[in-house]
């Protein structure tokens, strides 16, 4: 599902990802830990062709995105990668509902077809009697799985998710790492997740380790 072969990138002179392969199947949960400053957000954000190698392949889903020019790009990640960030996100003068919609929308769905897909998806997590309600109204956990809910909408091949649990208490951390495994049982998604958290880190599929730059372990 994603291929990554000889990946670097540097920022002026300090050089973040020296020479990154790795492979990840489809449908595996994977964990991607290691100190601050290891170069996991670097590495996620050109995993989600957020930000471009200076060399090196990402193929996502059998497509090369290097090749991709930036029209083709957007339109390339907006269907196949889903992001969660560790802070939501969501806007907060739009519902729960709305919120969701925004992905479909720019994916060219209509109105009432992405008003359906948002409350679909938002009731297959348990949030269907808070779709009307805006952010500012919904607890932690509920933001968080919304913005799951948001990357869902366009039935992502992949979803990439950044400390997804860090704002999280221990409840609602242990609910939304469920929910991670739950949505891949059922829809075979693929995820990557960079996480300072060891017990999520140690119920993964498959835990990456990050050292200045370098898979280290695996
Ligand atoms: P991690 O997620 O493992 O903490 P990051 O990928 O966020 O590591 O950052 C790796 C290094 O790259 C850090 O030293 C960070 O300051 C630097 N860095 C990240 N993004 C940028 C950027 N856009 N410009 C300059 N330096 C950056």
């Amino acid at each position: 599902m994603i291929r990554l072969e000889g990946i670097t990138k540097s920022f002026g002179s300090l050089q973040v990802l020296r020479g990154i392969d790795l492979e990840i199947k489809k449908g595996e949960v994977v964990s991607i830990v290691g100190p601050s400053g290891a170069g996991k957000t670097t590495l996620l954000q050109i995993m989600g062709t957020l930000d471009m190698p200076d060399s090196g392949s990402v193929t996502i889903d059998g497509t090369l995105v290097n090749c991709l020019k930036e029209k083709e790009l957007s339109a390339f990640r907006n269907k196949h990668i889903g992001f969660v960030f560790q802070f939501h996100q969501l806007l907060p003068e739009f519902t729960a509902l709305e919120n969701v919609m925004i992905p479909a929308f720019i994916a060219g769905m209509g109105q009432q077809e992405a008003r359906a897909a948002a409350a679909e998806i938002l009731d297959f997590m348990g949030l269907a009697e808070r779709a009307s309600h805006k952010p500012n109204e919904l607890s932690g956990g509920e933001k968080q799985r919304v913005a799951v809910a948001r990357a869902l909408i366009n039935h992502p091949a992949v979803v990439l998710a950044d400390e997804p649990s860090g704002s999280l208490d221990t409840h609602n951390k242990e609910e939304l790492h469920q929910l991670f495994f739950d949505l891949r049982n059922r829809l075979g998604q693929t995820f990557v997740i960079v996480t300072h958290d060891e017990g999520l880190a140690q119920i993964t599929d498959r835990t990456i380790h990050l050292k200045d730059g370098e898979v280290c372990k695996e």
